[in-house]
């Protein structure tokens, strides 16, 4: 079990902008409370309007010294950047812990995906060279890829250091100036990841850090000068954001919600499926965008599902699984429990009310493993994403019954298979719809540089926050076209 470590006082997050660690004139601040003890670790400002639009106005001024410093000289503050981060990972891991209820070792692996994305858009310089081609007698066109200006990106509460590390630097090192609003939840890693770029070098305003709520947001998705914006967080917000961002002419790309399949045979490896179904959807406590939350159960199956059952009762509600977010999550997950079983699903392992031993975590936000079995299709435990370590159980009776299901979800993010025969992957490989789709994978992550993105609800807007679509999200291809030659006998576009 991880002992997390909080921040020895409580930390008052301040805004970043043009290089300046501020208070937002006249905001309200809000308190931030460990979801494992209920102490108070930090306090943060919520942004108006008029403080978003100070930090827009300071990115501006930096974006255009920044957009004319060569990729390779952008590079180097990236390089440095990931240094730091790297050096600073347990303390970040711990801090990410603290204030989102994730286990420490969950906050360490977010921060090495951070760093793969680094890596990614390190190796920029070397992959991205334009094109540059002679079309005709005399006539050349070329590429340039060019930033876009001042971006945004605004990030939930449970990858407090990994979502934005998806974004900012893949879009500071294409050229943009980047404002980060981070999730009110967990503004201190967002807090001292902004150190680190600070540290690093980076010219005052090409990296800012916004706190604040849905004020924060439409002020961002309103101001004439923000030109892109990734946003990750839950469905409704995402399509407000998608929906309101395009409106106000940005381009815009919003990762949504999920409501994840796994989908089990009875050929499946009798030793690796119940653990990786148990570790999809208890790992964080059940609070990732990629965490199992339908078991597709195909025909008998009953062993393994006894056997997953056994292996979830011996978990530890406590730091070793984490913690959710808030008492209201944990309140909404026990009247989803509650009209499961009206609905007719039998429990066949209950979290509510498990806590971990002790005084320290009296005060902190539990829900132990919770298996819901019988659950049928149109039944809410299977359709609508509940975030917490809760799995619900459909029985289907054929693999078509299976995918039927998962294809009708309004989601679209991830689904495995778990079996042995290759053909039966491979038809669920080819008929799921999630956007991520694993094999014997309970949560199916792609490494980089493959992309991370959904379908259907689970993101709205054109392709991914990662990988090689990143980049053409964050920049615009200006296209080139020159005729030097003093030639008369051209063809027509001479
Ligand atoms: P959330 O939607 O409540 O908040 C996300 C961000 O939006 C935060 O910065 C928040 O301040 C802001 N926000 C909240 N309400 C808003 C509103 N009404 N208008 C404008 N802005 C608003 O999400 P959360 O609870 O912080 O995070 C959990 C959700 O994020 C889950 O649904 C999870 O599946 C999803 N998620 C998705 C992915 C993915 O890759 N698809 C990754 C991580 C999390």
């Amino acid at each position: 079990m991880s002992f997390v470590r909080f921040p020895e006082s409580v930390v008052s997050c301040r805004n970043l902008v043009g290089g300046e660690w501020i208070s937002p004139a006249g905001a309200s601040a809000q308190e931030v409370r460990s979801p494992y003890t209920g102490a108070l670790i930090g306090r943060v400002p919520l942004t108006d309007a008029s403080g978003v639009a100070q930090a827009v106005e300071a990115a501006k001024a930096a974006a255009q010294g920044w957009r004319g410093t060569p990729l390779r000289e952008r590079t180097q503050f990236l390089q440095r950047f990931r240094t730091l981060l790297e050096g600073q990972l347990e303390r970040l891991a711990h801090l990410a812990a603290s204030e989102s209820g994730k286990t420490v070792a969950e906050g360490r692996a977010g921060l090495l995906k951070g760093l793969e994305v680094c890596d990614f858009a390190l190796s920029l310089q070397n992959l991205d060279g334009g094109a540059h081609l002679e079309v005709s007698r005399g006539v050349t066109c070329e590429y340039r890829r060019e930033p876009l200006g001042v971006v945004a990106g605004i990030t939930p509460f449970n990858f407090p250091a990994m979502v934005p590390l998806w974004l900012f630097p893949i879009a500071v090192t294409v050229g943009n100036a980047f404002i980060l609003k981070p999730s009110e939840k967990v503004p201190l890693t967002a807090t001292a990841l902004g150190e680190l770029m600070v540290e690093a070098g980076y010219p005052p305003g090409v990296f800012s850090v916004v706190h604040g709520a849905k004020p924060a947001v439409d002020a961002l998705l309103e101001h004439p000068d923000v030109k892109a914006l990734a946003f990750v967080g839950s469905s409704p917000v995402a399509r407000h954001v998608y929906v309101e961002g395009s409106r106000h002419g940005k381009r815009v790309l919003a990762l949504g919600g999920a409501k994840n399949h796994l989908i089990v045979v009875p050929d499946a490896d009798p030793d690796l499926t119940p653990q990786a179904v148990v570790d999809s959807f208890t790992g964080c406590a059940g609070q990732r965008c990629m965490a199992a939350s339908v078991m597709l159960a195909v025909g008998d199956v009953q062993p393994l599902v006894d056997d997953l059952v056994r292996r979830a009762a011996r978990l530890e509600v406590g730091p070793g699984m984490g913690a959710l977010i808030d008492r209201g999550a944990v309140d909404r997950l026990e009247t989803a429990i509650a009209k499961a079983q009206a609905d007719g699903a039998r429990v066949l392992l209950d979290g509510r009310g498990k806590r971990p031993a002790g005084e320290a975590y009296a005060n902190g936000h539990w829900l132990g493993p919770t298996v819901l079995d019988g659950v049928r299709p149109e039944m809410e435990a299977a359709r609508r994403e509940l975030f917490g370590p809760v799995l619900s159980i459909v029985r289907v009776p054929t693999l078509s019954a299976a995918l039927a299901v998962e294809n009708a979800s309004p989601y679209g993010n991830a689904a495995s298979i778990f079996t042995t025969n290759g053909a039966v992957a491979q038809s669920v490989v080819e008929g799921a719809r999630a956007g991520m789709v694993g094999v014997n994978v309970g949560v199916p992550v792609p490494r980089e540089p493959f992309s991370f993105g959904g379908t259907g609800e689970s993101k709205f807007g054109h392709g991914d926050v990662t990988g090689p679509s990143s980049l053409d999200f964050w920049s615009q291809l200006k296209k080139v076209t020159r005729k030097w030659s003093a030639r008369t006998d051209g063809s027509w576009m001479s």
